[in-house]
Parts: C-alpha cells; sequence; structure tokens
C-alpha cells in the first residue's frame, strides 16, 4: 500500500511536472478569493510529522521559488490550503534560504510603524506602501509538532511574516493600505 502511494505521488510529480509547483490562486477569480479570505486553521501534532505536511511544504518552496512568480514569501492559503503554514524567505540569514514555519503566530510587536513596499503573489500587477511594526517576536510549531519556538525578526524579514501570517487570517495587504500603483509584470 505505502509502495502504491509512492508510486502516485511520484507520478503526480511528473504529471504536475516543474518540481511540484502549485498553481497561485488570484484576488481576480471570485473562488479563489473566496479561498483567500478564509481564516485558515492549525495543523495538529499528527498532521506535522506527516509526509503530506513536508510534501506541501515542499510545494510551497517550489512555488515560491518559481521562476515566474519570484515571491519572497507564500502561505499555504495562496495555494488552496485553508491551514496554517508559510515560507518566509529569510533575508537576515547566509543564503536567504527560504524556510516553512507551521502554526505561526505573532506574539508581540516593537520599534516604530514602517512603510515599506509590498506585493503578492495573488494580487499580479500591483504594488503597495504598507505601514507594519519594525520588529515582531513570532512563535511558531517545532518540527515534531511537540513544542514552540519563539525568535525576535526585524527590518523588511518581519514584514515578510507579518504580510504571510495576515493571509491565514484572510487578510490581504491592500486591507491595510490605500496607497497602492499597477506595475507592468
Ligand atoms: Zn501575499
Amino acid at each position: 500500500m505505502r509502495k502504491l502511494i509512492a508510486a502516485c505521488a511520484l507520478l503526480c510529480l511528473v504529471s504536475c511536472g516543474q518540481r511540484g509547483v502549485m498553481r497561485v490562486l488570484t484576488v481576480d477569480d471570485p473562488a479563489d478569493l473566496a479561498v483567500l479570505r478564509t481564516p485558515c486553521e492549525d495543523f495538529t501534532s499528527a498532521e506535522l510529522r506527516s509526509r503530506a505536511f513536508s510534501r506541501l511544504a515542499e510545494r510551497m518552496i517550489a512555488t515560491v521559488t518559481d521562476s515566474t512568480q519570484n515571491g519572497v514569501g507564500i502561505a499555504a492559503p495562496q495555494v488552496g490550503v485553508s491551514k496554517r503554514l508559510i515560507v518566509v524567505c529569510r533575508l537576515d540569514q547566509e543564503g536567504e534560504p527560504f524556510v516553512p514555519y507551521a502554526n505561526p503566530q505573532i506574539d508581540s510587536t516593537f520599534g516604530d510603524i514602517v512603510v515599506g513596499r509590498e506585493g503578492c503573489l495573488s494580487i499580479p500587477g500591483l504594488r503597495g506602501n504598507v505601514p507594519r511594526a519594525y520588529g515582531i517576536v513570532v512563535s511558531y510549531a517545532s518540527p515534531d509538532g511537540k513544542s514552540r519556538v519563539s525568535e525576535t525578526v526585524v527590518d523588511y524579514t518581519a514584514r515578510i511574516f507579518q504580510h504571510e501570517i495576515d493571509h491565514l487570517d484572510g487578510i490581504l495587504y491592500t486591507d491595510r493600505t490605500e496607497d497602492t500603483w499597477q506595475v507592468e509584470e
């Protein structure tokens, strides 16, 4: 049975092509928008240890790093999954890796409110100036799901966390600013 599942997964990988890149939902499509507006649920610790979870994280990384997307972060609802998982490009770490975080939450914020430029893979052709906290204390589930890890993050990486965690609550950056403009993509 396990072999059969593995074979099906491989078949999917081949037929989906491009390393498991997923379709990104956009606000232009009413059905997509409904999903983007749906608050997400936490993963259970059993789910966090499942192959399905690690596969989803891998596919979200493949999607956000795909040459047609070129984003710095992505949240599970953007690929149609209403669960609390985000991927953040750690601009503050060596090599700027893309790292998945399950069940993340912002425990506190500090510093000035800073206005900075944002875009969103789900809102093509638009950019905006968005006010966000300079720094955050963020916590998320440990890989085995048995404890929580807490971390202090600042500057643009903190902005990415805030943008992506908003997605898990059905919030888009355009809810936080009216200062937006069109761009060619
Ligand atoms: Zn976004």
